[in-house]
């Protein structure tokens, strides 16, 4: 007993008061079928997932694709780094066909994007380089930044004027600096003026930018490949990295990148070397669907009017809207408060989550809807009626 209250007592302590601030969390029961999640007996539509294009609930694409499988092609694992034996050709098919869509000299598939962010700024950032990072950077980035021997400052939110009076100041003192933000931030929904980094960048001699596309990935630019391409900056973003476990319906990530980048961070990038490989199957089903992916632009279509419509009702409901995406955050402030709005949400049929600390700034609790693509007109209203009515 006594030894159970030593080495545990804190952890027991600690949970108390998460539990007291209605910020502790446990991992929900859920079964999933499709678009559908059922938690508790009730049968919900999945607005908290990132599968905005609802590719992964597509059980037609899924037939198409497992038509195409043999026993030979189902590779379950790849039973070693790449460096090793894990290395299958249809990882190099993947990143040839990332590298041509952007039109770049190359890029390099993760495992996932929480090791993309904490493994290319760690391994590109040595102590003669500044990092300067946009404060709503996604938890990865942060990691990222905290695992390097950079030093790295933090800009206000979207605020280029603070931006670059940092540049100015600290840039000159360092032998390079990097940029760091998300195209769409994954908590609030808008979106950094990737534009007008690039000119900054340009101005700035030794400057490099680096883009998390993580939400933006198949779901803006004509082809799907984010807002980089949306806003035609593509080629001046060094590095541009996306997500497969989005709107791909897929898993693992990706960055694009130089081909000297590239050949680097093999060499350096730690959550590259010391794991084992993606399982070639899933890396099958991720080129699959990217292939598809540049002519979905119906999908992409119908995810942009469905977002527009909720923003707009939003407005006229007079309910504060910082959002211009399909990410949907509704402030509450209170952690206590924003559970209690979530389920009366799921009790009308939406599985909507509540947003809290450590995940957002303390006081900043929220409800966050991902919107999808495969969204009816009836449903798209009925949810519209009840976040007016919240
Ligand atoms: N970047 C951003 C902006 C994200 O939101 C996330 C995951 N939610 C990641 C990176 C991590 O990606 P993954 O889930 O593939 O690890």
């Amino acid at each position: 007993m006594k030894n159970e209250e030593n080495n545990y007592g804190y952890m027991h302590r600690e949970l108390e008061r998460l539990e007291a601030e209605g910020n502790l969390r446990r991992l929900p029961r859920l079964t999933h079928e499709g678009r559908y999640v059922t938690a508790d007996g009730r049968r919900m539509l999945n607005l908290s997932s990132n599968d905005y294009l609802g590719l992964a609930a597509d059980t037609d694409l899924r037939s198409e694709f497992l038509d195409t499988l043999t026993p030979e092609m189902f590779v379950p694992s790849s039973s070693s780094s790449r460096l090793l034996t894990g290395n299958f050709p249809v990882y190099e098919e993947l990143e040839a066909e990332l590298a041509r869509l952007y039109g770049k000299e190359a890029a390099l598939v993760f495992n996932c994007g929480y090791h993309a962010n904490t493994g290319i700024l760690p391994a590109v950032a040595d102590a003669d380089t500044l990092i300067l990072a946009d404060k709503l950077i996604h938890a990865s980035l942060i990691d990222g930044l905290k695992l390097g021997t950079a030093r790295y400052l933090r800009y206000r939110h979207n605020d280029l004027k603070h931006l670059e009076r940092m540049l100015h100041e600290y840039a000159p003192t360092r032998k390079r600096t990097i940029i760091v933000t998300e195209s769409i931030f994954s908590m609030d929904g808008d979106e950094a003026p990737l534009r007008q980094l690039a000119a900054l960048k340009q101005r700035y001699p030794g400057t490099l930018l680096y883009v998390d596309e993580a939400h933006a990935f198949g779901v803006r630019g004509q082809h799907g490949l984010g807002c980089a391409e949306e806003q035609g900056v593509t080629k001046d973003i060094d590095f541009l990295m996306g997500t497969f476990g989005k709107a791909l319906g897929s898993e693992g990530a990706f960055v694009v990148c130089s081909r000297t980048a590239r050949e680097y961070l093999v060499n350096r990038m730690r959550p590259f070397i010391f794991t084992t490989a993606l399982p070639p199957v899933s890396v099958t089903w991720t080129l699959f669907v990217l292939r598809r992916l540049t002519r979905m632009e119906k999908r992409r279509k119908r995810l942009v009017a469905l977002s527009t419509r909720v923003h707009q009702a939003l407005h006229t409901a007079g309910m504060p809207d910082l959002s211009s995406s399909h990410i949907l955050p509704i402030m509450v402030g209170d952690s206590a408060d924003t559970i209690l709005k979530a389920e009366a949400l799921q009790r009308h049929g939406f599985y909507v989550l509540p947003v809290r600390p450590p995940t957002v700034p303390a006081g900043t609790s929220r409800l966050r809807l991902s919107l999808r693509a495969d969204l009816t007109n009836e449903e798209m209203d009925s949810l519209i009626k009840h976040l007016q009515a919240l």
